[in-house]
Order: C-alpha cells, then structure tokens, then sequence
C-alpha cells in the first residue's frame, strides 16, 4: 500500500496536483485520482489503441478522444500499461452512456438520423411523433458508451457521460 508522504511526493514530482477528470478516461481505467497517480504518461497505453482515439489530454495523461472513433473494448491499452492502473478485464470497463444535447438537428426540428447508423448495440431510437420531427431515445441497457455515435454525429451534439459522476 503506498503511503500518503509517497503520493504527496510522487505527485510533487510531477509538478502539481493532478488535473481535473477529463470527460472521457480510459476502459477499465481506476478512478482519475488513482489513475494520475500512478500513470507516468509514458505513452504505451496511446500506442496500443488500434483506434487511435488515446490522445494526451491535460498534464500529459491519457484520455479518449471519441472525434476520432469508437472504443472497441479490445483491452490493448490496459494491456499495454507497465502500471496497475486497470481494472481486470471481467468487471464491466466503465459505466457511461451517450448524451443527445441541445445542438441535435432532430431536436431542432430538421431530419437527421446519422446516429442511429452508427450504433452498432441499436441502443438509438427514432420514435415517430404526430407533425414533428421523430427525436433521439437512448436505451440505456443497449448503450454500451462505446462513443461511436460521436463521430457519426453532424452537428457534435452527442457527449459520452460518466454516470458515476452524474
Ligand atoms: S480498449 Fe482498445 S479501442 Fe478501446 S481505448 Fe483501449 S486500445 Fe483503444
Ligand atoms: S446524429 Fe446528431 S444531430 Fe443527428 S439525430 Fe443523432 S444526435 Fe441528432
Ligand atoms: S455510445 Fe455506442 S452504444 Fe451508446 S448510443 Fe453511442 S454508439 Fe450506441
């Protein structure tokens, strides 16, 4: 077990405390404030994504990027970090879901449904409604927060939330 003096020390060394939760953490990742302490940002975890969607987010550390496509919960990140920073690979990776905001076409009135497409699980959902335009619906036992409806989006109106923050 490491001590408080070790963690104050370690995260001394790294100049500063940790920046705030990023939106999106890695698969399997700890909590942030374990994952910043014991991350070295050494990059491995970026290099392994098949993907390509790890990107170095504040403070050097490793965040996910859903611009840039889905997580496919291949594991390689986890496996690919020296540290012990991810839980094993049979407990549930994260639990988060996406979010329709505001700036969705359909929302707004003009047919779109981009990301119905893009939702492999088919945990999106056009209900038809009487003169307007059918709306979004997540079905959240679907929803896997793989983040492949982000990109698919047109108007980037979809977020992928941690519901342990909400
Ligand atoms: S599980 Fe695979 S696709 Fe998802 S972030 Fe890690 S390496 Fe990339
Ligand atoms: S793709 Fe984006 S704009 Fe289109 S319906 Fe889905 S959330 Fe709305
Ligand atoms: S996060 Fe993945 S599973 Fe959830 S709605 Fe988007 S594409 Fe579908």
């Amino acid at each position: 077990m490491t001590s408080e003096p070790d963690l104050s020390r370690r995260r001394w060394l790294k100049g500063g405390l940790a920046p705030t939760r990023p939106e999106n953490t890695l698969p399997w990742a700890k909590d942030w404030p374990s994952f910043t302490d014991g991350c070295t940002r050494c990059g491995d975890c970026q290099r392994a994504c098949p993907e390509r969607i790890i990107i170095a987010g504040d403070g050097g550390f490793p965040v996910l990027d859903f611009g840039r496509g889905e997580c496919t919960f291949c594991g390689r990140c986890a496996d690919a970090c020296p540290e012990p920073l991810f839980a094993p690979r049979q407990e549930a990776p994260w639990h988060q879901l996406a979010e329709f905001g505001p700036a969705c076409l359909a929302i707004g009135g003009v047919h779109c449904r981009s990301c119905e497409d893009s939702c492999e699980p088919q945990a999106i959902r056009f209900r038809p409604q009487l003169g307007a335009v059918a709306r979004p619906e997540l079905d959240a036992e679907r929803c896997t927060g793989c983040g492949a409806c982000v990109a698919g989006c047109p108007a980037g109106a979809i977020k992928i939330l941690s519901q342990e923050q909400a």
